[in-house]
């Protein structure tokens, strides 16, 4: 690390930490042996930044224990509003240390710096403070069964127990908060595995709920490939209930894999979201919200609509409008100052987008703007702008997971919720348009879970989750903290 040069001055912290030796969280101690390491790259310069142990079926094993010991232990000795003060602490101390963590967020994951303090240490940090709320109000129901006086029937809440986490790495460190804050404010304990290739800000999160005063193994954190360790995660018998959010096909392979004891599983996964310009939008506020929702992130975003379809009256306009919009992006390494656009997370991911692309293009797509790549080093795509093909070409139903658009005319409300629905996935869809009757046909007729008018919002107090091959489960809101436990139904017979 001392030896690249990076566009900004690297916090002391930051350097300090990709300095010293890292490992996987276990029972609130650092375990940095390991048979192998893995490098993790600076997507933005593609050079080493540091490298982290590789885990295996043990270190699964060791953090599986810790959790369950936390679990029978100090953490289940907890009043709840215990547990929601140490979640304000973390979230206080994640706060202060705002700086620090996005650094390493960017460094490790290539997106803006503002971006990474400003979007992903904030959503983090209000969403520990969001779901510290939930530990104190996950109430049970009383229920009239009986003759007065004769029967006492009741429901409780109750932790599921020890939960294994996997997550990708497009949010890495708001994605783990996601996952960590509703099992610890329903009291479970966690073995979180973030992705093989951004696994920093995880590793510093564990180590800062130490500082905060969480018990050793409440929050561990395992290194490694989905394969062997997240494979292995998922199948030991010491898990009660696995959240996962990544690729449908893993998903999949995670039930499959799960259905052995019969663990719980949340699934949030892949989408191929639409945006829908109807011809009466107001096209100064739609067309920023849809480049933000498109290609904030590099596109590397689940609800990213990757399929503009646009009103035939105003498609020529809205593709040309979009294509300058986009062409206008600022793509640099995210430390660069005025940085709108960083790299994709890896060359593998550079190489499948613009294979799509290139696809695309075969099958008859024009490219109104981009198409290929940027700059010398890192793994950068310029902003892309594709019209010509029709809903059902592969690109239109695959899902990229970068900074492509496809854009598709359509001549009538019901004609755009016939293709915004023609897709295997369901997450979300967003629509302009300043019709209100309009806007309850599409809230009706789109098969998504988040359905966006006028704008996009992921607040973490609204449900959020996907229908179809999208996922199981709502995650956020009250039923994200619900999700993390099991009703248990009491009945006295007096
Ligand atoms: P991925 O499914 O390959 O990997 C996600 C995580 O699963 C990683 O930690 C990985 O190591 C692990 N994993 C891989 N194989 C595994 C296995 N067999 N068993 C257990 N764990 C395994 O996904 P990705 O390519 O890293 O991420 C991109 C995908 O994530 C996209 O499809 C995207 O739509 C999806 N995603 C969904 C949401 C959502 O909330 N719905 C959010 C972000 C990303």
């Amino acid at each position: 690390v001392t030896e690249t040069t990076y566009p900004a001055e690297l916090h002391p912290d930051v350097a300090a930490f990709l300095r010293r030796p890292l490992g996987h969280v276990i029972a609130g101690r650092t375990v940095t042996d390991a048979a192998e390491q893995i490098d993790v790259l600076d997507p933005g310069t593609g050079s080493l930044l540091t490298r982290v142990p590789r885990g295996d079926a043990g270190t699964v094993d060791a953090a599986v224990r810790a959790a369950r010991e936390a679990f029978d232990g100090p953490w289940s000795r907890l009043a709840p509003g215990e547990r929601s003060k140490l979640m304000w602490r973390l979230a206080d101390l994640l706060e202060q240390r705002a700086d620090v963590f996005g650094q390493l967020e960017t460094l490790d994951q290539g997106k803006p710096f503002g971006v990474a303090r400003n979007g992903d240490v904030a959503v983090a940090v209000e969403t520990l403070r969001y779901m510290a709320g939930w530990a104190t109000k996950l109430t049970g129901e009383t229920i009239p069964v009986g003759a007065p006086g004769t029967v006492h029937a009741y429901t409780k809440r109750e932790p599921v127990g020890v939960v294994a986490q996997i997550v990708p790495w497009n949010f890495p460190l708001a994605m783990a908060a996601w996952k960590l804050a509703p099992a610890l404010a329903a009291g479970c304990t966690c073995v979180l595995k973030p992705a093989e290739q951004t696994p920093l800000t995880a590793i510093l999160l564990a180590e800062l709920a130490l500082e905060a005063g969480f018990p050793p193994g409440v929050v561990n954190v395992v290194l490694g490939y989905g394969h062997d360790v997240g494979d292995a995660l998922v199948r030991h018998p010491g898990i009660d209930k696995v959240a996962f959010t990544g690729s449908t096909p893993v998903g999949k392979a995670i039930v499959r894999a799960a259905a052995d004891d019969l663990k719980r599983v949340s699934l949030e996964l892949g989408g191929k979201n639409s945006s829908i310009v109807m011809p009466d939008a107001d096209l100064s506020t739609a067309l920023p919200g849809i480049v933000q929702a498109s290609f904030g992130n590099t596109g590397q975003v689940c609800t990213a609509p990757s399929r503009i379809l646009v009103h035939a009256d105003v498609a020529a306009e809205v593709g040309r409008e979009l294509a300058d919009a986009a062409a206008r992006l600022r793509v640099g390494h995210g430390l660069a100052d005025g940085t709108e656009i960083g790299p994709v997370v890896s060359e593998r991911q550079r190489d499948a987008i613009e294979a799509l692309v290139q696809e695309g293009v075969r099958a008859g797509g024009e490219i109104l703007t981009g198409g290929g790549r940027h700059g010398e080093a890192g793994y950068f795509l310029q902003p892309t702008v594709v019209t010509g093909l029709g809903i059902d070409a592969p690109m239109v139903q695959q899902e990229i997971f970068g900074p492509v658009v496809n854009i598709v005319p359509f001549t009538s409300a019901d004609e755009a919720i016939a293709m915004a629905n023609r897709t295997r996935y369901g997450l979300t869809a967003q629509v302009w348009t300043r019709d209100v009757s309009t806007v309850q046909r599409f809230a009706d007729g789109l098969d998504a879970g988040s359905v966006w008018v006028n704008g996009k919002s992921m607040d973490i107090a609204l449900p959020f989750g996907g229908f179809k091959e999208s996922g199981w489960g709502q995650e956020k809101g009250r039923e994200g903290a619900e999700l993390y436990t099991r009703t248990k139904t009491v009945v006295v017979t007096i």
